[in-house]
């Protein structure tokens, strides 16, 4: 990435070009080392559970034929090991794919319908209640569904990990935009983690998160759908009191004639 030298500044035509070609190439910069720190946190990522895979096999290939119960201790940590690579590698897969943009499948979607279909089948993984309490019936959103169906699961799918309470799920229609807000009662999140919960593999308690199965990718995955359709995604949270995850998406709701904002 080797930048151009310019003289000092003026305002002729070869000293602007020089100077957007600098420009250009900082931006290229910043993304390949993004890129490259990907990279290295994925490969960092993968290798843990790795580890932990081989750490057992060669345990059984010592020993495990003989002693039954580190077979199954055995078997049992390379499952799970197994799985979480599964997860991870799959949702890398979803954020390298640069194609996201270009293929989605727009439509109006019912809000309330899609939160209520994806609480049930949340349910039968936990034991909290779901509630999703819409302002109106019938607000739709301009998106893909299955993408907004993704980020719900994530989205839900967090505040049931971090939370015992009940889960509240709002929708809201504004003039042009409507809002989903997935809130908890759970335990927060503390401020000075806030602004980085969005970039990939961040995650608060790292320990914790992997015990219940956390990538850290789930909230930038998130982020990327909401981007992609235009919208907003935003956190208020605080210790011990709970999060609230709002999204914002285009309405597609058809106004009746006549009918005020
Ligand atoms: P993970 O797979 O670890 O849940 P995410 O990207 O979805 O990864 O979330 C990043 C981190 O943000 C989590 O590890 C957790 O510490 C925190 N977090 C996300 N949602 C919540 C929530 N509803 N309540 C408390 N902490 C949360």
């Amino acid at each position: 990435f080797k930048k151009l030298e310019l003289p000092a500044r003026s305002n002729d035509e070869l000293y602007q070009m020089g100077n957007t070609f600098n420009k250009m190439m900082d931006i290229l910069q910043q993304h390949f080392v993004k890129q490259q720190q990907f990279v290295l946190d994925a490969s960092h990522e993968l290798k843990t559970p790795l580890t932990v895979i081989e750490g057992y096999a060669t345990m059984l290939k010592r020993w495990g034929m003989n002693k039954p119960e580190l077979l199954e201790e055995s078997v049992e940590a390379i499952y799970s090991e197994a799985v979480r690579m599964k997860k991870l590698t799959r949702q890398m897969l979803m954020l390298a794919n640069p194609d996201e943009e270009s293929n989605l499948d727009v439509q109006a979607v019912d809000v309330e319908k899609l939160c209520e279909e994806t609480s049930k089948w949340m349910r039968r993984t936990y034991e909290q209640e779901i509630r999703v309490e819409a302002q109106t019936p019938g607000i739709h959103v301009l998106a893909d569904e299955q993408r907004l169906k993704q980020l719900l699961v994530i989205l839900l799918d967090n505040a049931l990990t971090y939370s015992t309470e009940a889960i509240r799920v709002e929708i809201a229609e504004q003039a042009d935009t409507v809002t989903l807000s997935v809130i908890d009662q759970g335990v927060g999140i503390p401020p000075e983690d806030l602004a980085h919960i969005f970039d990939r593999f961040y995650r608060v308690d790292k320990a914790r998160a992997r015990d219940t199965g956390g990538t850290g990718l789930g909230l930038s995955i998130a982020k990327r759908i909401v981007d992609v359709h235009g919208g907003r995604l935003d956190v208020r949270s605080e210790v011990g009191v709970g999060s609230a995850f709002t999204v914002t998406l285009p309405s597609a709701t058809q106004k009746k004639a006549g009918e005020s904002e």
